[in-house]
């Protein structure tokens, strides 16, 4: 009997895999909204087979629906991340979430209802329903948690392992689906005194279920699909933030504090934050410089090459200026073809120093780079010498800007060393 029941478990994980790993393989001419709503359909069975339909392996008392049916759409979920990204795979994530919370709010009302009887012997069992209810919200955040706990512990041992996908596939289900049940048993021991070897059971039967569903997968990639499309290496800090809607909070920030054409921080950021910047370095006692810089001839690289090419200019310089900065420099595009660069803890010398490196680097790249030689020219003041607020250092770096431009163009202009 044990052995006909292991042979019918398998065949319904292997009908399961089947179907949804052709739906997902077909999402391109079908759509993926057919995977999803096949995916989110599944927990209805699911649930139901896990609150009354239980049946007997050698090592305990099992339910299909968790074990095959919850254990497969975790597994899903994961499948659907790799072949996607965070972004598709957030949905039936965030769906199956709210739809189980609709549910129990549907029940809510539905059982105030007075019925009536059509078919004989059928009565609704809205009990049931009530017993289900607590444990389905638990349930159903758990698996919210599974979902993006499994994706993300993908990314994170993807680190260590890379290209080896069975055993990262084998790591996530077995240490997600341990806290599952874990989670799951708990719920279900204080709320209906299960004892404990249904922990044991269950928990068995998921270990058992990713090895079944892991040889499905790898059998799958042998003989249908190609394994190098299924590695992936995302930063596991970024899937998280996608998984869970905060990258469009970030995205939104960045967006109101960054210069939309050059990605660089802009002129309100500045007149926010360089006061307390310079206050701040005043008050440690630590020297502050600022960087005035201007690009040479812009106008006639506009109208000489069109305004696209010299936006394109711009990019790519406040990219250079950018990719040069170390931690305590904070980038402004100040106006047009100017930029403001605030350098903590940096001397008159070691700023003079830096300004003309950042020159050299401009003049040297823009050939690669651009349809023609850019320069820059830089005027630096530094406090607390030329200044001690913000203003007077504008000034005097503005100042040496325009002698820089004066003697010539494609110089530094720094306070005479005495
Ligand atoms: P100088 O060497 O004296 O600095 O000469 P310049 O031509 O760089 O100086 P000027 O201030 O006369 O010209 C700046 C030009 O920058 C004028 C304007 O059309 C152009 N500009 C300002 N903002 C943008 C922008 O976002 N994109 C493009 N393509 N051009 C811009
Ligand atoms: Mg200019
Ligand atoms: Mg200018």
């Amino acid at each position: 009997m044990a052995t006909f029941n292991a042979f019918l478990l398998f065949s319904q994980a292997a009908a399961y895999f089947v179907v949804m790993m052709g739906l997902l393989r077909a999402r391109a001419a079908i759509g993926i909204g057919v995977f999803m709503c096949a995916l989110g359909v599944m927990h209805f069975l699911e649930t139901y087979l896990a609150s009354v339909f239980y049946i007997e392996l050698p090592f305990g008392i099992i339910s299909p629906g968790s074990t095959v049916l919850f254990s497969g759409k975790l597994l899903m979920i994961l499948l659907l991340y790799i072949r996607e990204d965070a972004l598709v795979a957030r949905q039936p994530i965030y769906g199956l979430l709210i739809g189980n919370f609709l549910i129990v709010g549907l029940v809510m009302i539905l059982r105030n209802h007075e019925t009536i009887i059509v078919t004989e012997g059928r009565v609704p069992d809205i009990e049931f329903v009530d017993e289900m209810g607590l444990l389905m919200v638990w349930g159903t955040i758990l698996l919210f948690i599974d979902a993006i706990a499994i994706i993300v512990l993908y990314e994170r041992i993807g680190d260590w392992l890379g290209r080896n996908l069975v055993l990262r596939f084998l790591i996530c289900g077995a240490v997600v689906l341990t806290f599952d049940q874990a989670g799951f048993f708990l719920a279900l021991h204080y709320i209906s005194d299960a004892p404990w070897h249904v922990f044991l059971g269950g928990w068995v039967a998921k270990m058992v279920a990713t090895v079944v569903y892991t040889g499905l997968f790898i059998a799958y990639l042998k003989f249908f699909d190609d394994e190098k499309k299924w590695v992936t290496n995302r930063p596991f800090k970024d899937v998280f933030q996608v998984l869970t809607y905060r990258e469009r909070y970030k995205e939104l920030l960045e967006a109101s504090t960054r210069d939309h054409l050059t990605g660089t921080l802009h002129r309100r950021q500045y007149d926010q934050n360089a006061p307390k910047i310079l206050e701040n370095s005043l008050k440690n006692k630590r020297p502050l410089s600022m960087l005035v810089i201007d690009i040479d001839h812009f106008k006639q690289v506009n109208d000489r090459h069109g305004h696209q090419a010299g936006d394109k200019v711009l990019t790519t310089i406040s990219q250079l200026l950018t990719e040069n900065l170390r931690s305590d420099d904070h980038l402004y595009r100040f106006g047009g073809e100017e930029f403001v660069l605030l350098c903590e803890k940096m001397p008159a010398e070691a700023a003079a120093s830096m300004a003309n490196r950042l020159r050299k680097t401009i003049e040297r790249f823009s050939v690669i780079y651009l349809p023609e030689k850019v320069t820059v020219s830089i005027g630096v003041s530094s406090a607390p010498e030329d200044g001690t607020v913000l203003s007077d250092l504008f000034q005097v770096a503005d100042r040496r800007l325009y002698q820089a431009k004066n003697e010539g163009r494609n110089r530094v202009v720094a306070a005479e060393p005495c």
